[in-house]
Formats: structure tokens, sequence, C-alpha cells
């Protein structure tokens, strides 16, 4: 039996992540019993094991950043990632004023009211495929500046299955490709 954090909300099926410190985050609607909930969690739990080890790598890292590899991330952020927005936003038709690259450890991605993106560099630490999802999303509030319907609808590549709360700072972004579910924190 695992041990979980367990946020119960409106939603109509059961979610479980990896969170940054490596606990198991689990989302299920208001009803659903509490037995019910904990069958499901061991039912998962060779998908538990097989991506723990990457989150306790993860969080190793994170532990570990030191100046000069934030200057190393910022370096390869800088490089990488312009084509990766540039790529994209000729598929989604929209213009960032500008890309900028911070430090922030715990907002990857944002979008001014002037469209200009800003990415933490940490964000290089993730799978390219996460990078994507960030990228697409950031790009999604140049047509829509919230979390709406519509700019969800935007989103409709590399679309988190679990982006919920979404008004909220907190989202969770679900990466099926992968069949990883990462939590990254972006708005
Ligand atoms: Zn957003």
């Amino acid at each position: 039996m695992y041990d979980y954090i367990l946020i119960r909300s409106k939603r109509k099926t059961i979610s479980i992540q990896i969170n940054e410190k490596c606990e198991i985050v689990v989302r299920a609607p208001m009803k659903i019993s509490k037995k019910e909930i904990d069958k499901t969690v061991n039912e998962e739990a060779y998908w538990i094991e097989k991506h723990m080890p990457e989150a306790r790598r993860r969080m190793e890292q994170a532990e570990k950043i030191t100046p000069e590899l934030l200057h190393q991330l910022t370096q390869r952020a800088y490089m990488e990632l312009p084509p990766i927005v540039e790529r994209y936003a000729v598929l989604m038709g929209v213009e960032p004023t500008g890309i900028r690259i911070t430090s922030a450890r715990k907002r990857f991605g944002s979008c001014s009211g002037k469209n200009s993106l800003c990415f933490s560099c940490l964000l290089m630490l993730y799978p390219m495929e996460a990078v994507e999802c960030v990228v697409v999303h950031e790009l999604a509030h140049i047509r829509h500046h919230n979390h709406s319907a519509q700019c969800d609808a935007g989103l409709s590549q590399p679309r988190g299955a679990a982006e919920e709360n979404a008004g909220s700072r907190q989202n969770v972004m679900a990466q099926r490709k992968m069949n990883m579910r990462i939590l990254l924190t972006f708005s």
C-alpha cells in the first residue's frame, strides 16, 4: 500500500501523479470511496514503480542545481527553445513578441499581456515532449490569455490529459506519449 496525497475535486476520474518531491498525488471525484481510491492506486503499482526512479533522479538533480549548472541550462535554453517556439508558432499561426529565459524553480513558463514568452531554464532538465507541451501551452495564450475551453482547444497537439484546476498556477500536465506523468507548474 502506498502513501499518497489525496485531492478531491469535481472531476470524474481518478488520476495519479508523482510530484517533484516524489510524493504520489491522487486526484479523485468527491463521491468515490477511499477504498475504491486505494484499489486504483494499488492497480497502478506497476506504473508507480516504473516512474519513481525517474522522479527520484529529477528530485536529486533539483537538489544539485548549482549556479554553474543554472548557467549551462540557461545557455542551452537560449539555443534550443527559440527554434521550438518558432516551429510551433508557425503551426499554430501565432507570433510571440519575444522569449526570455529565467531560472524560476516553480514556474516553467508564462506568457505576458504583450505576448512575450518566458521559460525557466530548468525546463531543459525535462524530456523534450514536456518542453514542447509547455511551449505549446504558452503559445496558446497568445490567442487566449486565460485558461478557457477555447484556450484548451488550442492545445490539441501535445495536450495535457489531466490539465484541471487550469485557472490556478498549479497546472498538472500529463504526458500521454511517454506514459510519464510529470508535474510542471506553469501559467
Ligand atoms: Zn497557462
